[in-house]
């Protein structure tokens, strides 16, 4: 302890030696790349709290500083403009990588920077890992199963992915982050976790990032009609931000490096999401179907059994109390642009 105390130097609160203090010595020095996002901003809000020191590195291509604003200032927090294609030299003890566009407008909009982002960028993180020696957590996805023939798709899947469709940017960038992950974590002897995340919604989703969630609950706030693609009997399965959030933190502190779902097993047609946003917004928007999206994944579920069984996690938020929040969210923001743009 007295090495400990006398390497912090300057940096030994005026509590000592109280609780505060052992807290104190428990507090990490965290890199949350991509921190500025929608599932960044909350994870960096309940790592914040918690006491951690918080760095998050972001470009802001979806991110924005606005959802960390509350933070700037605090002592414990640095927000650092930086594109992770590029190297990165700092110095923490753990990483969460989040970096990477995730709604299919926003990957689809720059295929190849969401390759170079998901490849070079997840190198350039994987190399600040292993030269600090520091507990690295990837954020891939679902997707990774593609437009999948089991049902529901536990991690053991290897996927049914299309390479040269037009979500093969997004898809094959996330699988081989995990191959990297794995390469580096068997040539390194790294310490690596990857959350394969679901269907994820919540307060600070953007405005037109064009997913099921937001889309519909703004169409329904404006009295727009709801445009279902397809025949909108694909399904989803939805988790609320706070879950997911903490599911991640499980898995970062648990002993397990294989891949783990992290997603709410409540499984609804896309049919049925329309109808339960219209009922719970009111108004009078009308359902309508349009044309069906290129390589549509057609049912989506996680098996949560790893998850259960190695973090003792599972979702605690129901879709209903979830998308009250959501959509309380969204009317703010459409009150806030339709001030700023004088409406
Ligand atoms: P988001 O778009 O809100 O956040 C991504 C963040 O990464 C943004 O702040 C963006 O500016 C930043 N970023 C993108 N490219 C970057 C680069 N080259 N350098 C630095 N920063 C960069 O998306 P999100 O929903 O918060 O997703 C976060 C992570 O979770 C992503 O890796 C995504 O693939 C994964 N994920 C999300 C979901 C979901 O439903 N939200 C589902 C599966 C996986
Ligand atoms: N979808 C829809 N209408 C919309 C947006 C999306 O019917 O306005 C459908 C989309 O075709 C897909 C599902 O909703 O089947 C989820 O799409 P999203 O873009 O949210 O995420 P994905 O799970 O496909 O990555």
């Amino acid at each position: 302890l007295e090495e400990k105390i006398i390497s912090l130097e300057g940096r030994v609160p005026k509590t000592y030696p109280d609780v505060n203090f052992l807290n104190y010595l428990k507090r990490k020095r965290i890199l949350i790349t991509g921190g500025a996002g929608f599932v960044g901003s909350h994870l960096v809000d309940r790592l914040m709290l918690d006491g951690h020191e918080i760095l998050v590195v972001d470009n802001f291509f979806t991110g924005r500083k606005r959802n960390v604003e509350h933070w700037i200032g605090h002592e414990n927090f640095e927000l650092i403009h930086h594109d992770i294609v590029n190297p990165l030299f700092i110095e923490v003890d753990e990483i969460y990588h989040l970096a990477s566009p995730a709604s299919p407008p926003h990957y689809m909009h720059n295929p190849v920077k969401t390759i170079k982002t998901n490849t070079l960028g997840t190198i350039n993180i994987l190399g600040l890992a292993r030269r600090l020696n520091a507990k690295i957590l990837i954020a891939s996805t679902s997707e990774v199963y593609g437009d999948p023939d089991i049902h529901p798709q536990p991690e053991t899947y290897w996927g049914h992915v299309n390479p040269i469709g037009p979500r093969a940017c997004y898809d094959e960038g996330k699988r081989v982050s995990e191959t990297l992950t794995y390469a580096y974590a068997k040539q390194e002897n790294m310490q690596v976790r990857v959350a394969r995340i679901f269907n994820t919604y919540g307060p600070r989703m953007h405005m037109n990032d064009g997913r099921v969630v937001s889309n519909f609950i703004l169409q329904a706030l404006q009295n727009d009609v709801i445009t279902v693609y397809g025949s909108g009997e694909q399904t989803r399965s939805f988790q609320y931000v706070s879950d997911l959030v903490e599911g991640m933190i499980s898995l970062m502190n648990s002993n397990y490096s294989q891949p783990v779902n992290l997603g709410n097993p409540v499984e609804h047609t896309i049919n049925e999401f329309a109808s339960i946003i219209k009922n719970l917004v009111g108004g009078h928007s009308k359902i309508i179907h349009v044309s069906e999206v290129e390589d549509d994944p057609q049912r989506r579920r996680p098996n949560i059994t790893r998850a259960k069984t190695y973090l003792n996690w599972e979702p605690k938020v129901d879709l209903n109390t979830g998308l009250h929040k959501t959509v309380e969210y969204f009317r703010q923001e459409l009150k806030r642009f339709k001030y700023t743009h004088r409406i």
